[in-house]
């Protein structure tokens, strides 16, 4: 519109000329004519430019996002205006390469999520934690020089925890009033003065003398999970450990008998660690990675929901499908996973431990176990002795010492473990090498015992043709006679009991499902991958879980093959992959190394501790009169807690109320570094707000079980 008709004007014409008149003026002031060509006579259009430019940015840069997940995908941020306006996934993935020069395929890339693209709104939401903030309570208890009552706690009157206000300081006061608190906490809670007013508290005895008269071991440290940033969030640990430095001084102690902290742990308490694992491997974890899915023939997905929590490795399972795998998903619901599966086998949860029985019993009684591999990588041939239940000892049968073994190192009672990067071989130390002795199995060829010393594994077995289904009377050197059996014999008796119906009555599994898979998995040896979920490691028969799908995978040969495998997924984050780590955790607090081109010298003064014990209100595990828990485990009482980038500790704790209710109050503080204000925020002391992902400045390492990078 051209011209502009003023009001004054119009009621003038209106009184001068009537409405035909209004009528005629106002054709073309109005634009009334029909316009002949709307692309001529359009209005400007320059707002369109709005979405033209919608995706220009000035600038990007590449941040890894670490969320509990632990996928640590390396993403792009794209800014513009000085905010980051997109985030995307970097596609640098295939140009990645480790120090030997070796590259992955791009087929890694896009490696995101919707979580990670819409990260954005988290960085700068409304829970955004800017500066540091302390509770009102909390400051005036130390603004009043820390008053305590004769048992040494606080007034109640200072933790209003949950419903206090909260006040604003800067990091450098929140950080002196921390370490005047946790000053504080040692003093009070070092030597017998410090034990008693602990016993005047109710702790268990055992507890007390846990804290071995260092105030310090009652504060507990603890970073989020390792991998996602090995100096960002371990840094928790080396706090823990300068902590002797303070114990030092509380005490009048020297380096040689100071103590440190205590940390609490990741992977036990999130019961991620499936408990049979190293139970039956002695490793922690046994896995694969995710991608080698298109390398076997079927997978079996158990208690696990691969879809919904594996966002960026769920394209290796469509591809896999794509491929021809055979999918099978073992769940209590039909989950987004059971969507992709050709077959879903809906269970009772928390049994599935029998189903693996069940699946085993058939396999067995139908005689479909991989022979070969049951006879040269498992310990199934392995005689048992009937008078004591215990391993036939070699010794025994055949006299003499143990065996020589070329793959293991034995270390001598002062022999000292080499540093892990000069590890080839199987550390063992003297006593357990006794313990474990050598090992007897039957040879039907010979119809003789034979040795059977831990290096005859694999291509070094020589099991050929053992007795595995029947008993047989072993002569010991001293002439004794005695009834042994095969594990796999014991094992076959025990499986007996989970015929198909029986497990369909556990389990609901039907019968004839066991009965099919049973049969598909024992078909081609060694092309089945057992992709197991951490859900099933909550039961309590959770050890249960792990031992029997690995006797299935025994049977059916897939262990320790790319194609056939079996795993536990919770979160990829082991430690272990940084075999430096103690370098920068546990350097030495009183000897510490200025020079950036030496290594540290190392000196582990923190102690760990299950975070369990916390969560139970610093309770051992006492059964009647009987202490379960032992000597090592023992927690010292929780007086500090300080952690980062953790919400588990605290906000998503198990049991959260009675933590809330009966735990927190006998805790002194509870500091949380943070970028989003969690539930754990809302129930600390002090909050200290730390860089989010996207803004950190330090170089760090990260990783995920295939790929590590920095
Ligand atoms: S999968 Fe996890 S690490 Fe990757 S983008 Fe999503 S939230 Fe971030």
């Amino acid at each position: 519109m051209k011209q502009r008709l003023e009001r004054r004007d119009f009621l003038g014409m209106l009184s001068a000329a009537g409405f035909g008149g209004l009528v005629a003026s106002t054709k073309d002031a109005w634009g009334l004519e029909a316009i002949r060509n709307p692309l001529a006579t359009y209005p400007d259009r320059g707002w369109e430019g709005v979405y033209r430019d919608l995706w220009k940015y000035d600038s990007v840069f590449t941040f890894t996002c670490a969320p509990n997940d632990t996928h640590n995908c390396i993403l792009n941020a794209y800014v513009r205006n000085g905010v980051v306006v997109r985030i995307g996934p970097s596609m640098k993935y295939g140009e990645a390469t480790d120090l030997l020069g070796n590259k992955v395929t791009h087929r890694w890339d896009p490696r995101v999520c919707q979580k990670g693209l819409a990260l954005t709104r988290r960085f700068y939401g409304d829970r955004r934690v800017m500066g540091c903030v302390i509770r009102k309570g909390f400051k005036e208890w130390h603004d009043a020089g820390f008053p305590r009552g004769s048992d040494g706690l606080p007034p109640a009157k200072y933790y209003n925890r949950g419903r206090d206000e909260w006040l604003r300081i800067t990091h450098d006061e929140g950080a002196k009033i921390a370490a005047a608190v946790l000053k504080n906490i040692a003093e009070t809670y070092s030597g017998e003065e410090g034990k008693r007013r602990l016993r005047e508290q109710h702790y268990d005895e055992v507890c007390v003398e846990a804290t071995e008269g260092a105030g310090v071991r009652t504060m507990k440290f603890r970073g989020g999970m390792p991998l996602l940033g090995i100096t960002r969030v371990f840094g928790m640990y080396r706090l823990a450990n300068s902590m002797a430095l303070l114990d030092a001084r509380v005490r009048g102690v020297g380096p040689d008998k100071a103590l440190g902290a205590k940390g609490f742990d990741n992977y036990s308490w999130h019961t991620d660690l499936p408990p049979g694992h190293p139970m039956v491997s002695g490793q922690q974890t046994v896995e694969f990675d995710l991608h080698a899915v298109e390398h076997c023939k079927t997978l079996v997905v158990w208690g696990m929901n691969w879809i919904t929590t594996k966002m960026p490795d769920a394209h290796w399972l469509t591809e896999a499908r794509l491929k021809g795998v055979k999918v099978v998903v073992i769940a209590c619901e039909y989950s987004a996973t059971s969507s992709k599966g050709d077959d879903a086998i809906i269970v009772r949860p928390g049994t599935t431990p029998a189903l693996a029985l069940g699946l085993a019993n058939v396999i067995l009684r139908e005689k479909l176990y991989d022979a070969q591999y049951v006879n040269q990588w498992t310990d199934l041939p392995v005689l048992v002795r009937m008078d004591t239940l215990k391993y036939l000892r070699a010794q025994d049968v055949f006299g003499g010492g143990l065996a020589a073994l070329e793959n293991t190192v034995v270390l001598g009672k002062n022999e000292k473990e080499p540093p892990p990067l000069q590890h080839s071989k199987t550390i063992v130390s003297e006593q357990m090498r006794m313990e474990w002795g050598d090992y007897v199995w039957w040879d039907r060829a010979t119809n003789a015992p034979k040795l059977l010393s831990r290096d005859m594994v694999g291509k070094n077995s020589n099991v050929q043709n053992p007795l595995l289904d029947d008993s047989v009377v072993v002569t010991l050197a001293d002439g004794k006679k005695v009834r042994c059996r095969p594990a796999f014999d014991l094992i076959n008796e025990y499986c007996a009991h989970f015929d198909p119906k029986t497990t369909e009555e556990i389990t609901w599994a039907p019968a004839g499902a066991v009965e099919l898979l049973a049969r598909h998995l024992a078909k081609e040896p060694g092309t089945t991958l057992f992709a197991v979920g951490m859900g099933p490691n909550q039961f309590f028969n959770s050890d249960n879980k792990d031992r029997d799908t690995m006797l299935l995978a025994a049977l059916t040969g897939n262990i320790g093959k790319i194609s056939g495998n079996i795993g536990s997924y919770a979160g990829n984050y082991r430690v272990a992959m940084f075999n430096g780590a103690p370098q920068w955790i546990n350097e030495n607090p009183f000897d510490i190394e200025l020079d950036p081109n030496k290594n540290a010298r190392p000196r582990q003064y923190w102690k760990p501790e299950s975070a369990h014990y916390y969560n139970h209100e610093d309770h051992p595990l006492r059964v009647g009169n009987k202490l379960l828990t032992g000597k090592s485990h023992i927690p010292a009482p929780t007086k500090s807690m300080w952690f980062a980038n953790a919400n588990s500790i605290l906000g998503n704790v198990k049991w959260h109320f009675n933590t809330v209710v009966n735990v927190l109050p006998r805790i002194e503080m509870v500091a949380v570094n943070e970028w989003w204000w969690s539930a754990s925020c809302e129930w600390a002391d002090i909050v200290f707000g730390v860089d989010a992902w996207f803004e950190l400045k330090h170089a760090d390492m990260t990783a995920n079980t295939m790929s590590a990078h920095s």
